[in-house]
């Protein structure tokens, strides 16, 4: 399948990041001081709002600040501007606002799917590299306090010398295939009804065709034939931050599914009939994930098949 055309929300943005030429402090500080040169401001992880769009505000042309760290500064300015990229106008930028600034802010999880892909990507981006800085003060090397280089893409250690760079979390979404059903589940803390495709975090030594199987394996006890990719999707908005939704298609031997008990409380096949349904908010049992949510588009390309 054409994955740029894909439909999950926070991917396709297509910003220029420039990741080459923003490593040169003196070329970020031009953009910055052209005259289409604009902001986002971000709070919480949360992006300033105005009138349904993002508000990207012109930059007031005073030099680039320079404070250390890119969250907050002390005395209650905003912290250093982190280069996001070109879109179609040019230059932007992100800052973070000190927790009871001024500004409309919307909780970023409600307005992403009213956004246009390119603004969603640039609040995406945003909040998980604000989220990054915010928990990497620290070398992990060496324990030393880090630095902010690179327009805010890297974090250097003054004390060994290492390079740290914004981590991104691997997690596998699998929707399991067999004849003509797919297998939702359910955690038992999710809103009654809401059912969604099976997922979890990639470890250490395995490939993404090993974490689907395991993953399977552990929740539900299928055993994957074979495994599909369909497309991915940056996921800013658990806890942790920036994780990659990387999404599957599962299919497996037999359809003996049980719910682990632990992660998951129950699950369930559905025809494509059910899956229709339940994508149409007309099932009377089952509430699918919404459009936003790679899990989403998993059950849409199945039926489309
Ligand atoms: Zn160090």
């Amino acid at each position: 399948m054409n994955t740029l055309a894909a439909p999950n929300t926070f991917a396709g943005g297509g910003l220029d990041r420039h990741s080459e030429t923003r490593r040169d402090a003196s070329w970020v500080a031009a953009q910055w001081a052209r005259p289409g040169a604009r902001v986002l401001t971000m709070r919480g992880g949360d992006p300033a709002m105005d009138g349904g769009r993002l508000a990207l505000a012109p930059v007031n042309l005073a030099p680039l600040p320079e404070s250390e760290a890119p969250g907050p500064a002390p005395g209650g300015q905003n912290g250093m501007p982190l280069f996001l990229g070109f879109d179609a106008t040019g230059p932007v930028f992100a800052v973070e606002a000190r927790e009871n600034g001024p500004g409309a802010f919307a909780d970023l999880r409600s307005v992403a799917g009213a956004l246009t892909p390119a603004e969603a990507s640039m609040a995406a981006t945003a909040r998980a590299l604000f989220g990054w800085h915010a928990r990497h003060g620290f070398c992990p090397s060496c324990g030393a306090s880090t630095s902010v280089t690179d327009a805010g893409w890297k974090r250097s250690c003054p004390s060994c010398g290492a390079d740290h760079f914004p981590r991104t979390d691997p997690v596998v979404i699998m929707l399991a295939l067999h004849g003509e059903r797919c297998l939702l589940g359910r955690n038992a803390s999710w809103p009654e009804g809401r059912y969604s495709a099976l997922a979890g975090f990639l470890e250490p030594g395995e490939s993404v065709e090993d974490a689907c199987a395991r993953e399977l394996k552990e929740e539900s006890g299928l055993t994957a034939m074979r495994v599909r990719y369909h497309s991915s999707q940056p996921w800013p908005l658990s806890p942790l931050g920036g994780q990659l939704m990387i999404g599957l298609f599962a299919e497996v031997g037999d359809d003996r599914a049980q719910a682990d008990g632990t992660e998951l409380s129950d699950v369930r096949w559905l025809t494509r009939k059910d899956a229709s349904a339940a994508l149409a908010g007309t099932h009377p049992e089952v509430t699918a994930p919404p459009a936003m949510a790679i899990a989403h588009q998993l059950i849409r390309a199945w039926l489309e098949e």
